[in-house]
């Protein structure tokens, strides 16, 4: 195969990044927005030696899981991956990629894994569920702001203010704040020279409350004739927080390292099942409420908790999984990055009644390692013990410093929450050399229409 080649293909497989596989006389070729099940006219782009990449061209037969998708920008946003994939076949897929994780990278065995996976958790309707989203702000050719998602790989900015993995009133909020900067003349950032003063819209949306926060992230120190930008923007109903954090950084960090605010409340409220979270810009906090709170039910299911357990939250965020846990067990512990997240984990303790939860600021591959020296030498010797941990990191997964701490302190389980199949099997690998057992797993559908999925692991100690 070469470059420009035209060819048609019979889609056999996805690949981990959604995009179609199929092979001609034993050539493999990868085919973004192809379906796995389509027959389909691609023409080379790319010609390895062994494999290559081609462009969907024609779709000549389709697959019986394409479906129609709902984003007329679907195929260029780098926000959503598998649109034209029907919802049912999108959940086999997540299973399927944790699984090969597991095997491929974990070195757990199919049988071992038939047993104990468990299929994915959908949601009913997998469309408008983010209650979050990052605008980036652009310029178009005519010169007028934009806004939009970046297209695939690129920053490139696609202007689209109604995302049909958002929830509609993004699209009024951004509408709005177009018109003013038109209006004042007051440009987007410019990432090449550095130059132009709004760079992303962060909103975020209560779902259980309908409060709104509108979060300008801004190359400079204020926003020109805010006032009035503040007085539109007020006439939406729900609004609760206007804040703005400076960023003047030539960085792809979207966030400045503080906020201020320019009207109401530094923060918003929301619930999740019966706790009720107030949540400041710079904090993390889950992006699709309903999953979330199937995915904290589950974490609670694997806890198992009877009442007296000390827990360990490590990767806490504003404590959301902690106060769900701490409603159950004796005593928990948080432990997070970000000092204002920690801040909230307090204060949504406070607002909870929760007296049973305890948070600290830093690495936890610092604190908790930190926490079990210093306990046993406080103790006379005696190590620190946990019942349960449960963690929840980043895509890179968890260090190596902290998973030694936690086969140290012996905990009963261990609870995985992972949004990275590849660094979780990674992870679950060293646990289980190290005196644990893989007892059940399960994705959870947290980003519908994406390739990305969520896990949750239950490890228990091996009985010596
Ligand atoms: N459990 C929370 C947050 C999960 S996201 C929830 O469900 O809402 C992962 C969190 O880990 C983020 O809040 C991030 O700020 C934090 N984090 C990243 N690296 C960390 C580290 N080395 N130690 C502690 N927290 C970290």
């Amino acid at each position: 195969m070469q470059k420009n080649d035209m060819a048609v293909i019979e889609i056999t497989d996805i690949g981990v990044g959604g995009e179609g596989i199929g092979k001609i006389d034993g050539y493999t070729l990868f085919v973004k927005d192809a379906v796995i099940g389509d027959r389909a006219e691609v023409k080379v782009i790319k010609a390895k030696k062994n494999y290559g990449y081609a462009r969907l061209m024609r779709v000549l037969e389709p697959s019986p899981y394409r479906v129609e998708p709902r984003c007329r920008f679907a195929r260029q946003c780098g926000g959503c991956q598998i649109q034209e994939m029907s919802y049912g076949r999108q959940l086999a897929f997540k299973e399927q990629k944790v699984r090969n994780s597991l095997e491929r990278i974990g070195g757990f065995s199919p049988e071992l894994l038939d047993r104990i996976t468990e299929p994915a958790v959908g949601m009913e309707e997998p469309f408008g569920y983010r209650n979050k989203a990052q605008f980036p702000f652009g310029t178009d050719k005519e010169g007028h702001p934009v806004t939009g998602f970046y297209a695939g790989r690129t920053h490139d900015i696609i202007a689209n203010t109604d995302c049909a993995l958002g929830v509609q009133v993004n699209q009024e909020i951004l509408e709005i704040i177009l018109e003013f900067m038109e209006k004042h003349h007051i440009a987007s950032y410019d990432e090449r020279t550095g130059t132009g003063l709004i760079r992303h819209v962060l909103i975020r949306y209560g779902f259980a409350t309908g409060e709104i926060m509108v979060c300008f992230v801004i190359n400079g120190t204020s926003i020109p004739n805010a006032g009035e930008l503040i007085k539109s923007l007020t006439a939406v109903p729900g609004m609760t927080a206007i804040t703005v954090s400076v960023n003047t950084r030539r960085t792809n960090v979207i966030m400045g390292e503080s906020f201020e605010v320019l009207w109401g409340q530094g923060y918003i409220t929301d619930y999740i099942g019966k706790i009720r979270y107030q949540i400041s810009p710079l904090s993390f906090y889950q992006v699709n409420p309903v999953q979330t709170e199937k995915l904290y039910s589950l974490a609670l299911e694997y806890a198992d908790l009877k009442g007296g357990e000390t827990v360990w939250d490590l990767y806490c965020g504003i404590g959301t999984i902690s106060l769900f846990l701490a409603q159950k067990a004796g005593q928990v512990y948080g432990v997070e990055i970000v000092p204002q997240a920690i801040e909230d984990a307090r204060r949504n303790a406070r607002l909870n009644g929760i007296e049973n939860a305890e948070f600290f600021v830093g690495k936890a591959e610092e604190v908790l390692p930190a926490y079990y020296e210093r306990y046993e030498e406080e103790h006379g010797g005696e190590q620190a013990r946990a019942d349960v941990i449960v963690v929840d990191p980043p895509r890179k997964g968890c260090d190596e410093a902290l998973l030694d701490t936690i086969v140290k302190m012996q905990p009963e389980k261990v609870v995985y929450v992972s949004c990275d199949c590849a660094t979780l099997a990674r992870d679950l690998k060293i646990l289980c050399g190290n005196g644990y057992t893989l007892k059940r797993v399960r994705p959870v559908d947290q980003f519908p229409m994406t390739v990305h999925v969520e896990t949750v692991a239950l490890l228990t100690r091996d009985v010596v």
